[in-house]
């Protein structure tokens, strides 16, 4: 019988619920049990994929092209699993299920209502998580925050699924608890009047994570037992952190899985948190930093810097920058700063890093900045990484500034350029002249075939990435995750590639250039997927720890 585990966000939100569900996972799944997470985002959208980045975060896709929370991220990357379509749900998918059920007359000719059926869809979709994976542990995020009005049938749903099958599910409440300047004491209110409103909607949390920038002391713990009606070694201290690999062993200090397990009548199958203790000891311990830029455009939110966007990129570089015993820095920079007459003397400034990354991304603005960032890198051998949009866009520079083809451009930015050297893919087209934006674009994982000899190929060789000899032929196959409608023109592969363009990596069913890397630099490569989404805490991206190879031997 697998266990349920709603986990509900209380006072305010940003306060880290989605890494405390992927911190439970982590521990639930040190004990021996199979773990699955699913995250629940209020929104009407189908997806996440139509969202500006800046409002939403970054979109992160699953193997199976889901375009979803950053979330979903976190999970693949502290479960380590790979996650699906199945482990994202949104009111537009549920509402979307349930009318198109309506249609197909699957409710028997009766009146369909939001209270029970949305909530019954809810449940059947995580039911389905359940069944599909097999898993001991279904852990449930519900986005928002408890008494606004957007995640109420989700809350309902978790009621409903308490009620039919009662002590196989559980409650977490992750709550905040601030300490006003002022006052200079911690506050246990506002998380009292969560609980009550949680209990407005039918729940009792069993467990309250109490996140604040400091740990809790025995009286707030006290209080917050006394007036929440949980016991006190169920409310769990969960104080900020310098990396949010720490918190799975933080929970555990305070004896989390234990309670979990215990609630539930379970017991240990086996303890094994050693790998990821050794990392969080390296994550503190190392000193020597290695500078990376990212050029990039959304990160401007009026007087605040927003990261969000390109959470899996900063992630990969930590991974692969701690494997190699090194602390990752990294800097902003706004592409548009590299555009117009200070350009030049800016460009010169990049030296000061040891490495320059571009990122994905999505119209016209900043996108020649970046080409001059680029330029720069390839110029001066500062090692480089082009992700997606940062690959189309190194193809260009050097299409222009190589192979003199003046102009050259993508036809997303210049859809009269006489070098389309990047132009969209003919399915694509048709998309968008139908307006068909929401999922449509080449999502997912691909197949790419990695050209023996080059860089490319010798970082994967050696990562678990590669499927080696998938045919007699001993082909290198990787698989890879893509968003994007543009691509590498095959017209102009003949020119590149004699001006020197290598074309590393080849989709074999659509003859789609993949990788590119220039030869003569320690390490220019551009990938049209996303290397980011696929790299773990303990098993960084091979293309991400060769990128950090290089800048650190520079
Ligand atoms: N805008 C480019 C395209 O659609 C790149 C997309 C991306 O970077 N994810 O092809």
């Amino acid at each position: 019988m697998p266990k349920y585990i709603f986990v509900a966000g209380g006072v305010m939100s940003g306060i880290g619920k989605g890494t405390a569900v992927s911190s439970v996972g982590k521990i639930l799944q040190s004990k021996g049990f199979k773990v699955q997470a699913v995250k629940i985002d209020p929104y009407i959208n189908v997806d996440a994929g139509t969202m500006n980045p800046i409002e939403h975060g970054e979109i992160f896709v699953t193997d199976d092209g889901t375009e979803c929370d950053q979330d979903v991220g976190n999970y693949e990357r502290f479960l380590d699993e790979n996650l699906s379509s199945d482990n994202y749900i949104t009111t537009g998918r549920v509402y979307q299920a349930v009318i198109r059920k309506e249609r197909n007359m699957e409710y028997g000719g009766r009146c369909v209502e939001v209270v029970p059926d949305i909530p019954n869809e809810v449940i059947y979709r995580i039911e389905k998580v359940a069944k599909k994976s097999k898993a001991d542990f279904i852990l449930i995020e519900i986005g928002g925050t408890v008494g606004e009005y957007q995640n109420l049938l989700f809350l309902e749903a978790a009621r409903m699924m308490r009620l039919k099958k009662n002590q196989n599910v559980l409650f977490i409440l992750v709550s905040y608890l601030p300490i006003p300047q002022k006052i200079g004491e911690m506050k246990t209110k506002p998380t009292q009047t969560a609980v009550r409103l949680l209990n407005e909607a039918g729940i009792q949390p069993d467990i309250i994570l109490a996140r604040s920038r400091l740990p809790l002391d025995e009286p707030r713990k006290k209080k917050i037992s006394t007036f929440c009606n949980v016991q006190r070694e169920d409310v769990i201290s969960a104080p900020d952190v310098d990396s949010i690999y720490e918190i799975p062993l933080n929970f555990e200090k305070e004896n989390l899985g234990q309670r979990i397990l215990k609630k539930l009548g379970l017991k240990a199958r086996k303890k094994n948190l050693s790998d990821w203790k050794k990392l969080v000891e390296t994550i503190k311990k190392t000193k020597k930093q290695v500078k990376i830029g990212i050029v990039g455009k959304y990160f401007g939110s009026g007087n605040f810097t927003l990261t969000d966007s390109y959470i899996s990129v900063i992630e990969a570089i930590k991974h692969a920058a701690w494997s190699l015993n090194r602390k990752p820095k990294i800097h902003w920079i706004s592409a548009e700063d590299y555009e117009g007459c200070l350009s030049s003397r800016r460009l010169r400034g990049l030296k000061k890093y040891d490495g320059i990354i571009v990122p994905g991304g999505f119209g016209k603005r900043g996108v020649e900045g970046k080409i001059k960032a680029i330029g720069f890198c390839r110029e001066n051998k500062l090692p480089f990484l082009g992700l997606c949009l940062g690959m189309q866009l190194a193809t260009i520079e050097f299409a222009r500034n190589v192979c003199g083809l003046k102009n050259a451009n993508s036809t997303e930015f210049d859809p009269k350029t006489k070098y389309p050297v990047i132009d969209i893919i003919p399915e694509q087209k048709i998309f968008l002249k139908k307006k068909r934006y929401g999922g449509t674009m080449r999502l997912g994982a691909y197949k790419c075939e990695l050209k023996t000899g080059t860089k490319s190929w010798r970082a994967y060789l050696s990562s678990n990435l590669l499927t080696k000899k998938v045919n007699l032929e001993k082909k290198y196959i990787i698989s890879e995750r893509h968003r994007h409608r543009y691509e590498l023109n095959n017209k102009f592969r003949g020119i590149l590639e004699k001006r020197g363009l290598v074309f590393s990596g080849i989709n074999p069913e659509r003859n789609l250039v993949e990788i590119i890397e220039t030869k003569d630099h320690p390490f220019f490569v551009g990938t049209q997927f996303h290397p980011e989404f696929k790299s773990r805490p303990l098993r960084p991206h091979p293309l991400f720890r060769e990128f950090i190879k290089r800048c650190i031997k520079k």
